[in-house]
């Protein structure tokens, strides 16, 4: 007997015939002998519906705080109501057939969330009055999407209302699974799993039958469209195991795993820390070309030659160059590997103008999955390694990892500043690797995804001394924008430049308020492009082998796409290209690593968005 968790989104109880088929499958799981907790979303696209209602009685005054604030409470009544719509159907199905059966709304179970309304967080589940449920024998049917505030004062569950933002049922879900220790969080949907990329771009785009947490978030453009982010950070916080199945079909789907590492605290589910752990890597040598041309082909010759060699890259990053026309790349490599990664690139002949080496360097890296969306925790580690008096020399950031190159000799005073500033502990990250498969089919890329969404800015002439990245990023934390793929470039000169991209809709709030500190910091121009996209290629064995990037390089170079960015992590690489670009570039990718199938998969049309 296992105890299981079933969520079923909008699409899967949209009518009453779906409904009715969500009810056959969980009659199916309770006969084969198991519990089963059931959370669903809406109906079809009632969430949608009753936010247009709301649109419909309202005017087009500018709304004071107050008033928003106002509004915000009663929309998450109003939004509540279509999940309640779908918990008591749903239980009165199961009844019919004899299924004994309990619906219970957020506040009845009492998923408590922070007091913020239409975005809560989940502090906690109590899991006593759907163990008790269980124990007598009945399906307890769960409203996702939405909890009960607590209150500050008393520190108790409130009575108001809250939601958890948009597509927030899967992460009910996860986190009720957690609290009620149970073996399994399925997410029925109507695709039938997660795919190798977007089938709409590439058709035979591959199911994988497993991902790793890490790797779903790493892969976040592509994922979201599945899953809701938060219910993966949870997942992998509390080692939940998730699936992703189609509620139409008896496929398998996609199982979702994750290490058990045991950060998290069931008291405070979603509100965990955002960072888990710091890692310094002594082990490192930093080499960077100056002034190599800006065309196809150049980042390609450069790390093909090396993979030819089996040296292993560690970090690569190539920012955007104020001259037109030249580009900087710098990488990290490990120390044995100096002479022949030295003599391999000071052998090439593709235009640098200087090729600098130097090996008093190490990689100082924080690793955590809230990190996603919190612009404030760089700016922290920026802050605190400049509070320090330590200069940053590369910057290179991932959805789930930030890392900065600094001297040898500032490693521990750098260790120190960052345990402080985060209260973490000192360990090298222990990605989860896929294992269960065989591993010598499974290709070191798992999904290649694409965000058309971004647009990229870059802050040029940065005084190249302690704290300045951390005042930029601190300009656009205020305004609440979320920043990635953070570069900054190594340079000859006094100056560095720090680019990094944001969502295209805080694109103007973002230059509006960097120029505004320009004089004041001391930078240079701004420069705004919201022509690129981020093609980005993901896995979790990719650590293992040599030449990862440089192939995805080379499939760019063939294509005769210019890469204008790089950032990399172990288990991702990422390339700024011009958006006009950017499908071809996602399709040459998942070609280069035999991604595609020999049929399409069937996905119906309402994938969403
Ligand atoms: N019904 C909510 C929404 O449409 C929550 C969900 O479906 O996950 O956003
Ligand atoms: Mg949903």
């Amino acid at each position: 007997m296992a105890l299981i968790v079933q969520k079923y989104g909008g699409s899967s109880v949209a009518d009453a015939d779906r409904i009715k088929a969500v009810r056959d499958r969980i009659k199916r799981t309770v006969d084969a002998g198991n519990q089963v907790v059931v959370i669903v979303s809406a109906m079809g696209k009632t969430t949608d519906g009753l936010i247009a209602l709301a649109q419909s009685v309202s005017t087009n005054h500018t709304p004071t705080l107050i008033e928003i604030a106002a509004k915000e409470r009663e929309m998450d009544l109003l939004l509540a109501t279509g999940e309640q719509v779908t918990i008591a159907l749903l239980s009165m199905a199961l009844q019919e057939v004899g299924q004994p059966a309990i619906a219970m709304n957020g506040s009845q179970v009492r998923v408590v969330t922070e007091p913020n309304h239409t975005r809560a967080r989940i502090l906690y589940v109590e899991p006593d009055q759907i163990k008790a449920a269980l124990a007598l024998g009945k399906v307890v049917v769960i409203a996702g999407f939405q909890g009960v505030a607590i209150d500050p004062a008393t520190g108790l569950p409130s009575t108001e209302i809250t939601t958890l933002g948009r597509g927030g049922s899967d992460t009910s879900a996860v986190a009720i699974a957690a609290a009620i220790e149970a073996d399994i969080c399925e997410i029925y949907t109507d695709v039938p799993g997660i795919l190798t990329t977007d089938p709409r771009i590439v058709p035979k785009a591959q199911m994988l039958t497993e991902i790793t947490c890490d790797e779903m978030l790493e892969l976040a453009s592509l994922g979201a469209k599945v899953l809701h982010p938060r219910s993966v950070e949870i997942a992998r916080n509390f080692g939940v195991k998730m699936c992703v199945r189609s509620s139409w079909l008896d496929d398998a789907g996609t199982v979702i795993t994750s290490p058990r590492i045991g950060t998290g605290n069931l008291k405070s589910l979603e509100v965990n820390r955002f960072v888990e752990t710091v890692s310094i890597d002594y082990d490192q040598v930093k080499i960077a070309l100056l002034q190599i041309p800006d065309r196809p082909g150049i980042a390609s010759q450069l790390f093909k030659s090396l993979a030819a060699q089996g040296i292993n890259v560690d970090l690569i990053i190539q920012a955007v160059q104020e001259t037109e026309g030249v580009n900087d790349i710098a990488f990290t490599i490990p120390q044995n590997q100096l002479l022949l990664a030295e003599v391999v690139t000071r052998g090439l002949e593709i235009g640098a103008s200087l090729v600098t080496v130097d090996s008093n360097v190490a990689k100082i890296s924080i690793i955590g999955v809230g990190m996603i969306g919190r612009p404030g925790v760089a700016a922290q580690m920026f802050t605190s390694l400049a509070e320090a008096g330590i200069n940053i020399q590369m910057i290179s950031t991932s959805e789930i990892k930030i890392s900065c190159v600094i001297a040898a000799t500032d490693g521990e005073s750098a260790i120190a500043a960052i345990q402080t500033a985060f209260n973490v502990p000192v360990r090298s990250h222990q990605a989860c690797e896929i294992t269960s498969e065989n591993s010598s089919d499974i290709s070191p890329v798992r999904g290649v995804a694409l965000d058309r969404n971004r647009a990229r800015i870059a802050v040029q002439q940065v005084p190249d001394r302690p704290g300045m990245a951390a005042k930029i990023l601190e300009q656009l934390v205020e305004q609440n924008i979320s920043l990635d793929m953070i570069v900054q470039s190594q340079s000859d000169r006094d100056v560095n430049e720090i680019a990094f991209t944001v969502a295209i809709a805080d694109l103007a709030k973002a230059e509006t308020a960097l120029k505004e500190y320009a004089k004041v910091l001391g930078y240079g121009e701004v420069s705004c492009d919201g022509d690129i996209s981020k093609v980005s290629i993901v896995g979790a064995n990719m650590i293992h082998q040599s030449g990862i990037a440089a192939r995805m390089f080379s499939a760019l170079a063939d294509a005769n796409i210019n890469i204008e960015m790089i950032a990399t992590s172990e288990i991702k690489v990422s390339c700024v290209v011009r958006d006009h670009q950017a499908e071809q570039a996602l399709k040459v990718i998942h070609q280069e690593f035999n991604l595609s199938g020999d049929h399409a998969i069937e996905v119906p049309s309402a994938l969403k968005k």
